[in-house]
């Protein structure tokens, strides 16, 4: 799973959105938010959310790639 807030995992999972949702661009029953804290985009579509694509949340580090190269 990508890497995002507790707020966008509630959000997928438990349908909630919340106050740092950002509407980006709409289109027919198709919406697009980023979210102003873990930077992520989220893709609302029907009743489903979607979580296309994370910043950088805080916590798990901005090149994860580093991480499995050590040692
Ligand atoms: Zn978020």
């Amino acid at each position: 799973m990508e890497d995002a807030c507790t707020l966008c995992y509630n959000l997928v999972l438990q349908d909630q959105p919340h106050p740092a949702l950002k509407k980006i661009s709409q289109l027919n029953d198709s919406t697009l938010y980023k979210c102003c804290c873990c930077y992520a985009y989220l893709h609302h579509y029907g009743n489903q959310w979607e979580i296309m694509s994370a910043g950088n949340y805080r916590g798990s580090g901005t090149d994860s790639s580093s991480i499995l190269k050590t040692g």
